[in-house]
């Protein structure tokens, strides 16, 4: 296996994993404090814990708030569930048309492949069914899914999703192109992975081979934040580039890891030119239970968005959204940059804050 053998000394993908968190178990021998274990058990009952030894290798230890800890570390805050707060925060069992797929809009479907990823992230939008199902992947499981795509004309992407595809192997994500290819109708492939980030190394030139075929491909990672950006990141996303695959991010905005308009702006900034990836979404934090420390306000995310758009390049600005709770669909959160509209005319305040009248031409 090309993931197997050792590079200028560096860990393979494969020993990334067995050395990292696999379990609970593992936590007092990395973070080196005995007691770690014992004080997570509960907390990792309501979310499992993973993380890859190059990720953990990302941490400051002299840092009680590090941004990348804060992300797969399990914190006992987690335990505080607010009264708003869902176990399905955007409605996937609404819109669930077959196990492990979710029709909400027209032309796409996000489907499952499985519930495991590379890392836990203790903000997941998804948790609580991550933690329940944790099933990985097998052909019976979504062959619902794949006839019921077959049987939907006016589909035109599919959304791979989870879960982390790309913990999948190149021969389990090669057979899932080749069937999903054989739906005519089908003209995109998504994949919304972690492991670009989290296990850069996975992203080898078989895994790349594994997905090109007849549909455009298009991966969307998911970086958070501008230390996550390294060197084998860096090759991987090159990797991907080079591949043919369009790349874009998503990132959560999260409340002590990317909050910040400096954070926020080398983060995006970076994306570009460290990775040539497309800032396409930042989403407001979910109301998932038990991630209530994570979340900002929506004046806040909005006043950071002011910050990134016309400051630093367009390529470079995402799109602020909202997964409206129950399943209501994604709604972009601004701002506005209209002030007043009446009749032909309209008032508009630009990046720098003046304000300035437009004047439409009767036609
Ligand atoms: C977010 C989401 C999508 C993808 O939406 P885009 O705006 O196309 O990125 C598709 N289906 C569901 C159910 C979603 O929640
Ligand atoms: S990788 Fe994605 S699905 Fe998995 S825990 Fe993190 S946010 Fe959730």
């Amino acid at each position: 296996m090309s993931g197997n053998h050792n590079d200028n000394g560096k860990l393979s993908w494969s020993q990334d994993v067995q050395q990292g968190i696999r379990t609970a178990r593992d936590l007092p021998r990395l973070v080196g404090n005995p007691q770690a274990g014992a004080d997570s058990k509960k907390l990792t009952k309501i979310f499992k814990v993973r993380a890859p030894k190059s990720y953990i290798d990302l941490v400051n230890p002299s840092d009680p708030h590090d941004p990348i800890a804060a992300q797969f570390f399990p914190d006992e805050r987690e335990l505080r569930f607010l009264s708003g707060e869902l176990p399905d925060p955007i409605g996937d069992k609404r819109w669930e048309k077959a196990p492990r797929l979710v029709h909400r809009y027209p032309d796409r479907v996000l489907l499952f492949p499985t519930f495991q990823c590379a890392v836990y992230c203790r903000y997941c939008f998804r948790k609580e069914r991550i933690n329940d199902e944790g099933e990985g992947f097998s052909k019976a499981a979504i062959a619902s899914a794949l006839s019921y795509i077959a049987s939907q004309p006016e589909l035109r992407e599919v959304i791979l999703s989870g879960g982390d595809p790309w913990t999948l192997s190149d021969r389990q994500l090669k057979q899932l192109r080749i069937e999903l290819e054989k739906i005519s109708h089908l003209r995109l492939l998504r994949v919304h992975t972690r492991v670009p980030v989290v296990l850069p190394r996975r992203v080898t030139s078989d895994l790349v081979d594994a997905l090109r075929g007849r549909l455009m491909v298009c991966v969307v990672m998911h970086f958070n934040h501008p230390r996550e950006i390294t060197n084998d990141a860096i090759v991987a996303c090159q990797r991907l580039r080079e591949g043919g695959f369009m790349l874009l991010n998503q990132t959560v905005l999260l409340r002590g890891v990317n909050d910040d308009e400096t954070t926020l702006k080398t983060l995006m900034q970076e994306l570009v030119y460290s990775l040539g990836a497309k800032p396409y979404y930042l989403h407001h934090c979910d109301k998932t239970r038990g991630i209530g420390h994570f979340r900002t306000t929506i004046e806040h995310g909005t006043t950071l968005m002011r910050s990134l758009r016309g400051h630093i390049s367009g390529v470079c600005v995402p799109n602020y959204m909202l997964d409206l709770p129950g399943g209501d669909g994604k709604v972009p959160l601004g701002p506005s940059y209209v002030e007043r509209h009446s009749g032909q005319e309209w008032g508009f305040r630009t990046y720098d804050g003046k304000t300035h009248t437009y004047v439409e031409e009767p036609t």
